[in-house]
Protein backbone atom coordinates (compact mmCIF):
# COMPACT_ATOMS: atom_id res chain seq x y z
CA UNK A 1 0.00 0.00 0.00
CA UNK A 2 1.00 3.25 -0.91
CA UNK A 3 0.81 6.18 1.99
CA UNK A 4 -0.90 9.68 1.25
CA UNK A 5 0.19 11.01 4.69
CA UNK A 6 1.43 14.87 4.48
CA UNK A 7 4.94 15.18 3.25
CA UNK A 8 7.06 17.95 3.00
CA UNK A 9 8.24 18.86 -0.40
CA UNK A 10 11.29 21.38 -1.44
CA UNK A 11 10.62 22.77 -4.52
CA UNK A 12 13.77 24.32 -5.96
CA UNK A 13 13.30 27.23 -8.92
CA UNK A 14 16.69 27.19 -11.25
CA UNK A 15 15.27 29.11 -13.95
CA UNK A 16 13.25 28.27 -16.92
CA UNK A 17 9.93 28.90 -18.59
CA UNK A 18 8.09 27.11 -15.87
CA UNK A 19 8.67 30.18 -13.47
CA UNK A 20 8.37 33.26 -15.90
CA UNK A 21 5.05 35.30 -15.82
CA UNK A 22 3.83 38.26 -18.22
CA UNK A 23 5.31 41.75 -17.05
CA UNK A 24 1.89 43.43 -18.24
CA UNK A 25 3.75 46.78 -18.60
CA UNK A 26 5.81 45.93 -21.51
CA UNK A 27 4.22 42.21 -22.33
CA UNK A 28 8.06 40.32 -21.44
CA UNK A 29 8.42 37.61 -19.47
CA UNK A 30 10.48 37.67 -16.08
CA UNK A 31 11.03 35.26 -13.19
CA UNK A 32 8.02 34.70 -11.02
CA UNK A 33 7.82 35.34 -6.96
CA UNK A 34 7.21 32.09 -5.57
CA UNK A 35 5.71 33.63 -3.00
CA UNK A 36 3.12 34.90 -5.30
CA UNK A 37 2.63 31.29 -6.68
CA UNK A 38 -1.22 30.35 -5.52
CA UNK A 39 -2.16 33.26 -7.10
CA UNK A 40 -0.75 31.68 -10.56
CA UNK A 41 -1.76 28.35 -9.10
CA UNK A 42 -4.93 27.97 -6.98
CA UNK A 43 -4.91 24.54 -6.88
CA UNK A 44 -1.69 24.49 -4.80
CA UNK A 45 -3.91 25.09 -1.66
CA UNK A 46 -5.85 22.32 -1.88
CA UNK A 47 -2.19 20.11 -2.16
CA UNK A 48 -2.24 17.63 1.33
CA UNK A 49 1.79 17.78 1.68
CA UNK A 50 3.87 20.59 3.38
CA UNK A 51 5.48 22.73 -0.12
CA UNK A 52 8.32 24.82 0.13
CA UNK A 53 9.73 27.32 -2.01
CA UNK A 54 13.25 28.24 -3.06
CA UNK A 55 15.05 29.98 -5.77
CA UNK A 56 18.67 29.37 -6.90
CA UNK A 57 20.92 32.41 -7.33
CA UNK A 58 21.18 33.15 -10.09
CA UNK A 59 18.33 31.61 -12.26
CA UNK A 60 19.49 31.11 -15.36
CA UNK A 61 17.93 30.37 -18.90
CA UNK A 62 19.06 26.22 -18.81
CA UNK A 63 21.18 27.20 -22.17
CA UNK A 64 23.52 29.25 -19.84
CA UNK A 65 23.87 26.10 -17.52
CA UNK A 66 26.97 25.19 -16.17
CA UNK A 67 28.52 22.38 -14.10
CA UNK A 68 29.06 25.01 -11.57
CA UNK A 69 24.94 25.16 -11.64
CA UNK A 70 24.71 21.69 -11.01
CA UNK A 71 27.10 21.64 -8.36
CA UNK A 72 24.41 23.77 -6.77
CA UNK A 73 21.27 21.97 -7.28
CA UNK A 74 23.23 18.79 -5.75
CA UNK A 75 24.20 21.01 -2.75
CA UNK A 76 20.94 22.44 -2.30
CA UNK A 77 19.65 18.51 -1.98
CA UNK A 78 22.17 17.30 0.32
CA UNK A 79 22.28 19.87 2.59
CA UNK A 80 18.41 19.92 3.06
CA UNK A 81 18.04 16.07 2.44
CA UNK A 82 17.03 15.50 6.47
CA UNK A 83 14.40 18.46 5.93
CA UNK A 84 12.63 16.94 3.22
CA UNK A 85 10.83 14.04 1.90
CA UNK A 86 11.35 15.22 -1.56
CA UNK A 87 12.64 17.89 -4.00
CA UNK A 88 11.25 19.30 -6.94
CA UNK A 89 13.67 21.14 -9.34
CA UNK A 90 12.10 23.32 -11.68
CA UNK A 91 14.35 23.54 -14.61
CA UNK A 92 13.78 24.87 -18.06
CA UNK A 93 13.88 22.34 -20.54
CA UNK A 94 16.19 23.01 -22.90
CA UNK A 95 19.19 21.04 -21.17
CA UNK A 96 16.87 19.43 -18.25
CA UNK A 97 18.44 15.61 -19.41
CA UNK A 98 21.94 16.99 -19.07
CA UNK A 99 21.31 18.67 -15.35
CA UNK A 100 19.03 15.20 -14.69
CA UNK A 101 21.78 12.96 -15.76
CA UNK A 102 24.49 14.95 -13.95
CA UNK A 103 22.92 14.90 -10.72
CA UNK A 104 22.12 11.44 -10.89
CA UNK A 105 26.08 11.14 -10.78
CA UNK A 106 26.52 14.05 -8.31
CA UNK A 107 23.87 12.32 -5.48
CA UNK A 108 24.84 8.63 -5.06
CA UNK A 109 22.81 6.51 -2.90
CA UNK A 110 19.69 8.54 -3.15
CA UNK A 111 16.62 7.07 -0.69
CA UNK A 112 14.49 10.22 -1.95
CA UNK A 113 12.89 11.45 -5.02
CA UNK A 114 14.79 14.01 -6.70
CA UNK A 115 12.22 15.42 -9.54
CA UNK A 116 13.12 17.46 -12.49
CA UNK A 117 10.16 19.43 -14.06
CA UNK A 118 9.34 22.37 -16.11
CA UNK A 119 7.08 23.53 -19.11
CA UNK A 120 6.90 25.03 -23.04
CA UNK A 121 4.39 27.55 -21.73
CA UNK A 122 5.04 29.95 -18.91
CA UNK A 123 3.20 29.39 -15.63
CA UNK A 124 1.53 32.47 -15.83
CA UNK A 125 -0.03 31.76 -19.23
CA UNK A 126 -3.48 30.23 -19.09
CA UNK A 127 -2.78 26.97 -20.96
CA UNK A 128 0.09 26.64 -19.44
CA UNK A 129 1.44 23.21 -18.97
CA UNK A 130 3.45 23.94 -15.92
CA UNK A 131 0.39 23.39 -13.39
CA UNK A 132 -0.32 20.01 -14.54
CA UNK A 133 3.34 18.97 -14.59
CA UNK A 134 4.15 21.17 -11.32
CA UNK A 135 1.35 19.18 -9.12
CA UNK A 136 2.06 15.80 -10.50
CA UNK A 137 5.56 16.37 -9.83
CA UNK A 138 5.01 17.02 -6.11
CA UNK A 139 2.31 14.15 -6.01
CA UNK A 140 4.47 12.10 -7.18
CA UNK A 141 7.65 12.71 -5.10
CA UNK A 142 4.94 12.91 -2.24
CA UNK A 143 4.05 9.06 -2.32
CA UNK A 144 5.61 6.43 -0.09
CA UNK A 145 5.46 2.86 0.57
CA UNK A 146 6.20 1.25 3.66
CA UNK A 147 7.92 4.05 4.67
CA UNK A 148 10.18 4.59 2.50
CA UNK A 149 10.12 6.81 -0.84
CA UNK A 150 8.03 5.22 -3.98
CA UNK A 151 11.02 6.50 -6.89
CA UNK A 152 14.06 7.48 -4.75
CA UNK A 153 15.80 8.62 -8.33
CA UNK A 154 16.48 11.77 -10.02
CA UNK A 155 13.87 11.58 -12.78
CA UNK A 156 12.12 14.10 -15.37
CA UNK A 157 7.69 14.35 -15.28
CA UNK A 158 6.46 15.88 -18.28
CA UNK A 159 3.27 15.72 -19.57
CA UNK A 160 2.04 12.61 -18.34
CA UNK A 161 4.94 10.47 -17.77
CA UNK A 162 7.64 10.29 -14.95
CA UNK A 163 11.65 9.09 -16.67
CA UNK A 164 14.65 8.09 -15.62
CA UNK A 165 16.51 11.55 -15.66
CA UNK A 166 20.02 9.84 -17.09
CA UNK A 167 17.63 8.07 -19.77
CA UNK A 168 15.82 11.27 -21.28
CA UNK A 169 16.65 13.63 -24.05
CA UNK A 170 14.31 16.42 -25.25
CA UNK A 171 13.27 15.30 -28.79
CA UNK A 172 10.57 18.29 -29.05
CA UNK A 173 10.78 22.11 -29.18
CA UNK A 174 7.17 22.60 -28.89
CA UNK A 175 4.99 19.60 -27.96
CA UNK A 176 3.78 19.51 -24.67
CA UNK A 177 5.18 15.76 -24.23
CA UNK A 178 8.64 17.05 -24.90
CA UNK A 179 10.89 14.64 -23.28
CA UNK A 180 11.40 10.91 -24.28
CA UNK A 181 13.36 7.92 -22.62
CA UNK A 182 13.73 5.76 -25.76
CA UNK A 183 15.78 3.08 -24.05
CA UNK A 184 14.38 2.83 -20.75
CA UNK A 185 10.55 2.44 -19.87
CA UNK A 186 8.71 4.84 -17.67
CA UNK A 187 9.28 4.87 -13.85
CA UNK A 188 5.44 5.99 -13.99
CA UNK A 189 2.78 7.12 -15.53
CA UNK A 190 -0.16 9.88 -14.65
CA UNK A 191 -3.82 9.36 -15.81
CA UNK A 192 -6.48 9.22 -13.51
CA UNK A 193 -4.46 7.79 -10.98
CA UNK A 194 -0.70 7.39 -10.77
CA UNK A 195 0.28 4.35 -12.48
CA UNK A 196 4.68 3.64 -10.82
CA UNK A 197 5.91 0.47 -12.77
CA UNK A 198 7.80 -0.51 -9.27
CA UNK A 199 9.82 -2.84 -11.20
CA UNK A 200 11.65 -0.15 -13.23
CA UNK A 201 12.86 1.51 -10.32
CA UNK A 202 16.10 1.59 -8.86
CA UNK A 203 15.45 1.05 -5.13
CA UNK A 204 19.50 1.64 -3.37
CA UNK A 205 20.36 -0.59 -0.20
CA UNK A 206 18.32 1.91 2.38
CA UNK A 207 21.30 1.35 5.16
CA UNK A 208 23.50 3.64 2.82
CA UNK A 209 24.16 7.30 3.74
CA UNK A 210 23.76 9.76 1.12
CA UNK A 211 27.10 10.92 -0.72
CA UNK A 212 27.62 14.03 -2.73
CA UNK A 213 30.67 13.69 -5.81
CA UNK A 214 31.26 17.33 -5.83
CA UNK A 215 33.90 17.02 -8.51
CA UNK A 216 33.34 17.02 -12.40
CA UNK A 217 35.88 17.63 -14.90
CA UNK A 218 34.77 19.20 -17.67
CA UNK A 219 37.72 18.28 -20.15
CA UNK A 220 35.41 16.31 -22.56
CA UNK A 221 34.36 17.05 -25.77
CA UNK A 222 30.85 16.11 -28.29
CA UNK A 223 32.16 14.73 -31.99
CA UNK A 224 29.41 14.97 -34.08
CA UNK A 225 30.34 12.48 -37.40
CA UNK A 226 28.50 12.97 -40.31
CA UNK A 227 28.84 12.38 -44.55
CA UNK A 228 31.78 14.36 -45.40
CA UNK A 229 32.97 15.28 -42.57
CA UNK A 230 37.01 16.37 -43.26
CA UNK A 231 40.34 15.97 -41.59
CA UNK A 232 40.53 19.90 -41.35
CA UNK A 233 37.13 19.88 -39.02
CA UNK A 234 38.48 16.53 -36.66
CA UNK A 235 41.88 16.57 -36.60
CA UNK A 236 42.47 19.95 -33.84
CA UNK A 237 40.25 18.18 -31.74
CA UNK A 238 41.33 14.73 -31.60
CA UNK A 239 44.89 16.24 -31.22
CA UNK A 240 43.35 18.89 -28.77
CA UNK A 241 45.70 17.47 -25.49
CA UNK A 242 43.54 19.49 -23.13
CA UNK A 243 40.86 17.36 -23.86
CA UNK A 244 41.03 13.86 -21.82
CA UNK A 245 37.72 12.45 -23.24
CA UNK A 246 35.58 12.58 -26.08
CA UNK A 247 31.68 11.49 -26.95
CA UNK A 248 31.95 10.51 -30.41
CA UNK A 249 28.12 10.03 -31.97
CA UNK A 250 28.68 7.80 -34.62
CA UNK A 251 25.96 6.12 -37.38
CA UNK A 252 23.60 3.68 -36.19
CA UNK A 253 24.74 0.90 -34.64
CA UNK A 254 28.20 2.28 -33.93
CA UNK A 255 30.03 2.70 -37.71
CA UNK A 256 31.61 5.76 -38.68
CA UNK A 257 33.63 6.29 -42.24
CA UNK A 258 36.74 3.68 -42.58
CA UNK A 259 38.84 6.65 -44.12
CA UNK A 260 42.08 5.46 -42.30
CA UNK A 261 43.10 9.18 -41.52
CA UNK A 262 40.25 9.07 -39.03
CA UNK A 263 40.74 5.67 -37.25
CA UNK A 264 44.33 6.97 -37.42
CA UNK A 265 43.36 9.84 -35.48
CA UNK A 266 41.35 8.26 -32.98
CA UNK A 267 43.94 5.79 -32.37
CA UNK A 268 46.61 8.23 -31.82
CA UNK A 269 44.14 10.19 -29.21
CA UNK A 270 43.42 6.94 -27.44
CA UNK A 271 47.51 5.57 -27.56
CA UNK A 272 48.42 9.48 -25.81
CA UNK A 273 45.63 9.06 -22.68
CA UNK A 274 42.60 10.19 -24.13
CA UNK A 275 39.31 8.13 -23.73
CA UNK A 276 36.28 7.85 -26.72
CA UNK A 277 33.29 6.53 -25.78
CA UNK A 278 31.19 5.81 -29.13
CA UNK A 279 27.16 6.57 -28.71
CA UNK A 280 24.84 6.45 -31.60
CA UNK A 281 23.21 9.66 -33.05
CA UNK A 282 20.04 7.29 -33.49
CA UNK A 283 17.33 8.19 -30.73
CA UNK A 284 17.03 4.83 -29.80
CA UNK A 285 18.89 1.36 -29.85
CA UNK A 286 22.47 0.51 -28.88
CA UNK A 287 25.51 0.52 -30.52
CA UNK A 288 27.52 -2.32 -30.86
CA UNK A 289 31.27 -1.95 -31.59
CA UNK A 290 32.66 -4.91 -34.14
CA UNK A 291 29.02 -5.67 -35.86
CA UNK A 292 29.77 -4.48 -39.16
CA UNK A 293 33.09 -3.64 -40.88
CA UNK A 294 32.64 0.44 -40.10
CA UNK A 295 32.60 -0.04 -36.53
CA UNK A 296 35.46 -3.06 -35.85
CA UNK A 297 38.02 -0.38 -37.00
CA UNK A 298 36.71 1.55 -33.90
CA UNK A 299 36.78 -1.43 -31.58
CA UNK A 300 40.32 -2.16 -32.58
CA UNK A 301 40.88 2.13 -32.40
CA UNK A 302 40.35 1.32 -28.33
CA UNK A 303 37.10 3.18 -28.51
CA UNK A 304 34.06 1.60 -25.98
CA UNK A 305 31.53 0.99 -27.33
CA UNK A 306 28.66 3.15 -24.71
CA UNK A 307 25.54 0.44 -25.41
CA UNK A 308 22.73 2.42 -25.11
CA UNK A 309 23.13 5.38 -23.16
CA UNK A 310 22.48 8.98 -24.35
CA UNK A 311 24.95 11.50 -25.35
CA UNK A 312 23.95 13.95 -22.09
CA UNK A 313 24.12 10.94 -19.73
CA UNK A 314 27.82 10.01 -21.32
CA UNK A 315 28.88 13.06 -21.26
CA UNK A 316 27.89 13.83 -17.57
CA UNK A 317 29.29 10.14 -16.92
CA UNK A 318 32.42 11.43 -18.10
CA UNK A 319 32.11 14.43 -16.40
CA UNK A 320 31.90 12.41 -13.21
CA UNK A 321 34.14 9.57 -13.76
CA UNK A 322 37.63 11.90 -14.72
CA UNK A 323 36.84 13.76 -11.70
CA UNK A 324 37.50 10.86 -9.31
CA UNK A 325 40.82 9.78 -8.20
CA UNK A 326 40.74 7.11 -10.57
CA UNK A 327 42.91 5.65 -13.24
CA UNK A 328 42.22 5.09 -17.04
CA UNK A 329 41.91 1.47 -16.40
CA UNK A 330 39.06 2.21 -13.83
CA UNK A 331 37.44 4.53 -15.86
CA UNK A 332 37.37 2.36 -18.42
CA UNK A 333 35.62 -0.63 -16.86
CA UNK A 334 33.25 1.86 -14.77
CA UNK A 335 32.12 3.11 -18.81
CA UNK A 336 31.09 -0.24 -19.63
CA UNK A 337 28.89 -0.58 -16.14
CA UNK A 338 25.57 1.07 -15.13
CA UNK A 339 26.84 3.16 -12.37
CA UNK A 340 22.93 4.60 -11.97
CA UNK A 341 21.13 3.08 -14.52
CA UNK A 342 22.24 4.88 -17.50
CA UNK A 343 22.87 2.07 -19.41
CA UNK A 344 21.28 -1.53 -19.68
N1 LIG B 1 15.17 28.37 -22.86
C1 LIG B 1 14.34 27.86 -21.81
C2 LIG B 1 15.22 27.10 -20.85
O1 LIG B 1 15.61 26.00 -21.14
C3 LIG B 1 13.27 27.01 -22.36
C4 LIG B 1 12.43 26.34 -21.33
O2 LIG B 1 12.40 26.67 -20.18
O3 LIG B 1 11.72 25.41 -21.67
O4 LIG B 1 15.52 27.61 -19.79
Amino acid sequence: MSSQEKQSILIIYTGGTIGMVKDTADNSLKPLDFNHITEEIPELRKIAHELHWMSLDPVIDSSDVKPENWKLMAETVFKNYNKYDGFIILHGTDTMAYSASALSFHLQNLNKPVVFTGSQLPIGLVRTDGRENLISAIEIAAVKEKGRAMVPEVSVYFENKLLRGNRTTKYSADNFNAFISPNYPPLAESGVYLKFHRQNIYYPDTEKKLILNRKFNTSVGLLKIFPGISRDFVEPVLTNKKLKAIVLESFGAGNSTTESWFTKLLEKYIKEGGIVLNVTQCLAGSVEQGKYETSLALQQAGLIGGADITSEAALTKLMYLLGQDISKKEILIRLNQSIIGEIT
